[in-house]
């Protein structure tokens, strides 16, 4: 099993005298201009005794990682795009700072292996991540796992590198990050005492819009979720539910659970992140306000609790619990990309990249205004039913399938016009 269990009896609890003797956690985070990347700053600058900042990466938004860099003094701040990190540059040449300014993706693997480096934050968008994680997973790092794609992309090779690098890898998706809370301790245990696992799921935008009006949704629409505040792309993927499919697959990987055995429920309320049920029909759920902090803390401070910064619950004030069967014809017929989940972890290894890479080019062409909305679950079949990949067994194969499939969906878009 890939996922942390070994709680320290010398590190359990928070208390200040504790806290004093902890070595601080040094970081890397990886994509620290997005979202994920932002929240995660947030929760850090809340406990400077216990985490220190060696790297932040971004891509594009230098003023933003330039603020970071003020405020965090990592040793490293990596700018993907080359006119980005030259600017960078110049704002911390005029400063008295020390941070040293890298450029381009080939850095990113080398900032999440360095030496100095105990905690990787993986919040990169997208497969662009997957190298990095790997880097993290090889040199035995503790593996902070927001960018769900890398793991959709790399399933078996990415544990394989997990275990062999002795790294621990820890879900700060909400609802992996809820389920492994509801888990028992030892992981040996899953498979016997596990009944399902169930992923709560917000139904988006379009939960109750009319399915043949689906077509007309513009990007704007796409980008407003009534319960969360996420970069674009996640976003979008929330609107066609592509999220949730996405999420079963790294629910597969990270619990080592059968297909059969993770069911997806719609809870728009978004208070239940997501529960198990066990052999016995108790069902163990995690709640809490829709902060993203309240998983990333979790994930920096395990097998600790520490402060998110997040409001707390307050049950008599929130909105009635409701959920929904994902599988009523309405839904299924809005949301037919959810059940390509089980398709893909049924059929060939690599197929789940395949998807994974489709939807990248998808959500990309729907967001530039050159394919529909319900275009991208076509383009997902399509690409799917036109490209059988060879089993990856490296991550040079693995970037090669993401390639091949990325080539095949940009044929298939033309092909719609
Ligand atoms: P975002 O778009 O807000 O941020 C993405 C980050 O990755 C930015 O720092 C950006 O500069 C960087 N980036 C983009 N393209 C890159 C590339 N080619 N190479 C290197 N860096 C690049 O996205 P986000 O919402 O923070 O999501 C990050 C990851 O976390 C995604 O995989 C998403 O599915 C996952 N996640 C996000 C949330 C959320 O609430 N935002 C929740 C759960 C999981
Ligand atoms: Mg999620």
């Amino acid at each position: 099993m890939s996922l942390v269990t070994e709680a320290t009896a010398d590190n359990v609890g928070n208390a200040p005298q504790l806290r004093s003797q902890v070595k601080r956690q040094v970081l890397t985070i990886l994509g620290s201009t997005g979202s994920i990347g932002t929240s995660t700053l947030d929760v850090v600058a809340r406990h400077p005794d216990l985490f220190s900042v060696f790297a932040l990466t971004g891509a594009k938004k230098v003023e933003l990682m330039f603020e970071q860099c003020v405020r965090f003094k990592p040793t490293y701040a990596l700018m993907v795009e080359d006119a980005a990190a030259s600017r960078l540059e110049n704002l911390i040449k005029a400063t008295d700072l020390n941070t040293q300014v890298l450029r381009g993706s080939k850095g990113l693997d080398d900032l999440a292996a360095h030496p100095s480096v105990d905690t990787v934050m993986a919040a990169i968008v997208g497969a662009a991540g997957l190298s990095s994680c790997l880097a993290a997973a090889r040199s035995g790092k503790r593996l902070l796992l927001a960018n769900k794609e890398a793991l959709v992309v790399g399933g078996e090779l990415f544990l394989s590198q997990v275990r062999t690098g002795g790294a621990k890898l820890l879900p700060i998706d909400s609802e992996h990050s809820a389920i492994f809370q509801s888990l028992p301790e030892d992981p040996t245990t899953w498979n016997s005492q596990i009944q399902k696992i169930i992923l709560t799921a917000s139904g988006g935008p379009f939960r109750n819009r009319d399915p043949n009006s689906l077509h007309s949704v513009t990007p704007l629409e796409a980008c407003r979720h009534p319960n969360w505040v996420m970069g674009q792309k996640i976003t979008v993927d929330s609107a066609t539910m592509m999220n949730k499919c996405l999420e079963v697959i790294e629910a597969h990987y990270l619990f080592g659970l059968a297909p059969s055995k993770i069911e997806v429920v719609i809870h728009p309320q978004s208070i239940i992140h997501s529960m198990v049920e066990y052999k016995d029909t108790s069902v163990v759920a995690q709640l809490g306000t829709p902060d993203m902090r309240v998983p990333i803390a979790f994930g920096l401070g395990w097998p600790n609790r520490i402060e998110s910064g997040a409001k707390a619950l307050t049950l008599q004030s929130t909105p009635p619990m409701t959920f929904e069967d994902f599988d009523s014809l309405e839904h299924r017929a809005r949301f037919p990309g959810l059940l390509l989940a089980w398709q893909v972890l049924g059929a060939r290894p690599g197929m789940t990249g395949v998807l994974n890479a489709a939807n990248e080019v998808a959500v990309h062409a729907f967001l530039a205004g050159k394919i529909g909305f319900t275009q991208i679950h076509e383009v997902n079949l399509r690409t799917l039913d036109q490209y059988e990949p060879l089993v990856p067994h490296s991550l040079e194969d693995l970037l090669e399938l993401d390639a091949r499939a990325r080539a095949t969906a940009e044929q298939v878009i033309r092909a719609l016009d």
